[in-house]
């Protein structure tokens, strides 16, 4: 019996040589009919016997090219033509795509062999991609996904390439950024100042310069990176003096799994994760004595890795190190650099030379970062790799713009059941990083083709992303509170379907409905509302931001609130001048520019701070990670707290928690120890505000989100105990914990306010 179907199939099958294999697997099952791109996807009409048709079918449902994924496959009957023979089918460009652009992707096996193949034509090139593999998103200029709209339009293909790009059976069929050494982009070597260095080689030059302990500033992806050869100490240290960073650690990328495990400890589920064609920083434990400088992460337990993403980077790191230092491109706290003049200029005081090419970046993306937490792998920054691959809705959406918090930046817009999560943008309080926002929003709305007709915004007035959706005009606007906006963005991440779970959002600082600073926060809610049912108690911040900078400030804080005159004999007052402690202690006691908080992450640096491991920081969190990293993890006590409950609901009080921690610290309790009790009463804080909740409302399902819960050790004690207690609870996998999450929160609340307003 002859069967004709219509397939409809949607998701990334664009640009990813789908067509070519749709018309691969036609001809092995001998099937008839014809394969094409349409706005929403590919059509496939496909005509054969039964069993044939079904073995097809199953076919391009499972055995799909790596960087396509299916969203929608649907099948209807039609009745059989007679016609013999398969063909790929011109595209009707007429019609607007909605059809989804690929994300930037590492090199495929198949053109990763011809890279290293002495008889290939394209051997050590290294702009060599297909289908498969290559540059995408940030290289898109337009849609639909075609060459001309790409910056390889720079480049007209030779007539071998051309050949490729036409022949159906090819994997370059239709790879619109195919090129080769006769056609494609050039590598060369420059000076710092951008001159031109006359080389037969300029990845053999750099290897060179890198092993001769220079800084060279590499053209990847979606921008420019900072190398210099891990294993030299003076030169790590070189870059830190010259980029001014005194702390922060620098990523590291090797060439293959077996070097990385030279100097980390993997997991067995973090191989597959450092492999994964995103090919995304992965937080590792360090081993003790390795042979990495120490300098790259000073005071850490950890070091980010990744395996090469561009060919470039395979052609630089084989043979030839352990590891690179591959940090941002960038100044302090700008963002990454990806337009050559403006690398060279602002770069040139750091690098000794630049490796550069000459095919355009068209928008910045940063690496992505991930760390294995709690039995899945949590995104703390989504951006190359993953963007800008939508996440699915339970529901249908209007079309929407969320512009998202202010310190770790992305927007998201949605459109039907995708919420599209931008890359990571930066801190918006730099004005390079709000150009760069502004950038985002417009490069993303173009290539996705969305036109948002409502705006959310973080309820803060002052957030550049909050004024910047106030002057839009012509849209609806929605103000959507910061914690309640984790919430939801931790209920979209895991796909709830509810009405209302519990929120625990253990957080740095987010604006209140009081108009006070949240961040320690326990919730009820869902999209369509939320109730504050309790929170950390609050405290003042004296200075306000100079209190996360100077987190000395907090520890004083939470120390006169407790002992009030009678301050306890602590190291960390040595360190303090007489006046500057009278001056502290006025401002909290007279309220003067010492706003109240009652955030979770200032409480985590004011720990810290009393137990002797830093007085200011380099970069917000730092010194609550420093906390995480002492804990001593075989310690099981903790303290006892109060949770008491006023008109505000439960509030955690601080005296039971503080006392109990100084007299740990009075008695010369190790600092591993008492770092982990403290972590174990934060879990139990988060388990007693849960039951009290429960209590009142009978709900099971508790959502853990905030900057906080980047924190491993607090997240997996978190989710120990609650699960233990019986409670459904739900963490962060695809969408970060920390405000680059929040841009997906806001979005959904916002359509379900518009709706509820009518
Ligand atoms: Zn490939
Ligand atoms: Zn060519
Ligand atoms: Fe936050």
């Amino acid at each position: 019996m002859i069967l004709r179907k219509k397939i409809e199939i949607e998701g990334i099958v664009q640009g990813v040589g789908f067509r070519p294999f749709v018309y691969t697997m036609a001809r092995q099952w001998e099937i008839n009919g014809f394969v094409l791109n349409d706005s929403r996807g590919v059509v496939v009409e496909a005509e054969g016997p039964l069993e044939a048709l079904a073995g097809f079918l199953f076919a391009i449902r499972s055995n799909i090219p790596p960087l396509a994924s299916i969203s929608r496959f649907d099948l209807t009957d039609l009745a059989p033509t007679g016609l013999n023979g398969f063909e790929i089918r011109q595209s009707d460009l007429s019609v607007a795509t909605v059809a989804q652009v690929a994300p930037d992707s590492y090199v495929c096996d198949d053109c990763l062999a011809e890279l290293f193949n002495p008889k290939d034509r394209r051997y050590r090139y290294p702009f060599i991609n297909c289908t498969h593999c290559g540059p995408r998103y940030s290289i898109i200029t337009g849609i639909p996904y075609d060459r001309p709209k790409t910056s390889m339009s720079d480049f007209l293909m030779c007539p071998a390439c051309q050949a490729e790009y036409d022949d159906p059976a090819s994997r370059r069929f239709h790879a619109q950024p195919n090129a080769c050494p006769d056609c494609g982009p050039v590598l060369s070597l420059t000076t710092s100042q951008g001159e031109m260095v006359k080389v037969d080689d300029p990845v053999s030059a750099a290897i060179e310069l890198l092993r001769t302990g220079k800084i060279v500033a590499i053209k990847g992806l979606g921008g420019y990176h900072l190398a210099v050869d891990a294993q030299n100490d003076a030169a790590v240290q070189k870059l830190r003096r010259r980029k001014q960073r005194d702390e922060k650690p620098f990523a590291l990328m090797s060439y293959t799994i077996d070097q990385v495990v030279e100097y980390a400890r993997t997991e067995a589920w973090e191989v597959p994760l450092l492999a994964a064609p995103e090919r995304p920083i992965v937080l590792l434990p360090k081993k003790i004595g390795c042979a990495i400088a120490p300098s790259v992460a000073p005071r850490n337990r950890l070091f980010g890795v990744m395996l090469p993403s561009t060919p470039l980077h395979f052609l630089l790191l084989k043979d030839s190190f352990l590891a690179l230092v591959m940090t941002s491109g960038n100044v302090s706290d700008e963002p990454m650099l990806f337009e050559d003049d403006e690398a060279i200029t602002r770069l040139g005081s750091i690098a000794d030379y630049f490796l550069i090419h000459n095919r355009r970046i068209h928008i910045r993306t940063d690496d992505s970062i991930a760390r294995f937490m709690a039995g899945k792998t949590v995104l703390l920054r989504r951006s190359r790799g993953y963007v800008p691959r939508p996440l699915f809705l339970q529901e249908e959406l209007p079309t929407i713009l969320a512009t998202g918090a202010e310190l770790k930046s992305t927007v998201c817009l949605t459109q039907g059941d995708r919420a599209f999560l931008s890359q990571h943008i930066g801190d918006l309080q730099n004005s390079e990083v709000f150009d760069s926002f502004k950038r985002t929003i417009s490069h993303l709305q173009e290539v996705l083709e969305i036109t948002p007709k409502i705006v959310a915004h973080d309820l803060h007035p002052d957030f550049y992303s909050t004024r910047y959706a106030e002057q839009l005009g012509e849209v609806e606007t929605v103000a959507v509170q910061h914690h309640h906006a984790h919430l939801a963005s931790c209920l979209a991440d895991n796909g709830f379907a509810g009405k209302e779970a519990i929120g625990i959002i253990f957080d740095g600082l987010g604006y209140g409905d009081d108009g006070r600073i949240w961040g320690g926060e326990f919730l009820v809610g869902g999209f369509d509302g939320f109730k504050r049912y309790g929170h950390f108690s609050n405290i003042p911040m004296p200075g306000g931001d100079a209190a996360v900078k100077e987190p000395i400030r907090m520890a004083l804080s939470y120390l006169i609130r407790v002992y009030k005159e009678n301050l306890p004999r602590l190291a960390l007052f040595d360190k303090i001048s007489p006046d500057d402690l009278a001056l502290y202690r006025q401002m909290i006691e007279k309220k003067i520019n010492s706003p109240l908080t009652s955030s979770c992450g200032r409480l985590f640096d004011g720990v810290a701070v009393m137990l002797g491991l830093r007085d200011t920081v380099s970069f917000e969190g730092q010194a609550a990670m420093e906390l995480e990293q002492i804990a001593d993890l075989e310690e099981e006590g903790c303290y006892s707290f109060n949770l008491w409950k006023d008109e505000g609901g439960f509030v955690l009080g601080y005296p039971a928690l503080i006392s109990a921690i100084v007299d740990d610290i009075v008695a010369k309790e190790r600092a591993p120890i008492i770092s982990a009790r403290f972590h174990n009463t934060m879990a139990e804080v988060a388990l007693s505000a849960t039951r009290l909740i429960w209590n009142l409302t009978g709900l099971e399902t508790v959502a853990l989100s905030g900057g906080v819960f980047q924190n491993r050790l607090l997240l997996e004690k978190t989710v120990y105990l609650l699960e233990s207690d019986g409670f459904t609870v739900l963490t962060h996998a695809r969408v970060p914990p920390n405000d680059g999450g929040i841009a997906l929160g806001q979005a959904l609340i916002a359509a379900h306010q518009v709706a509820k307003r009518g």
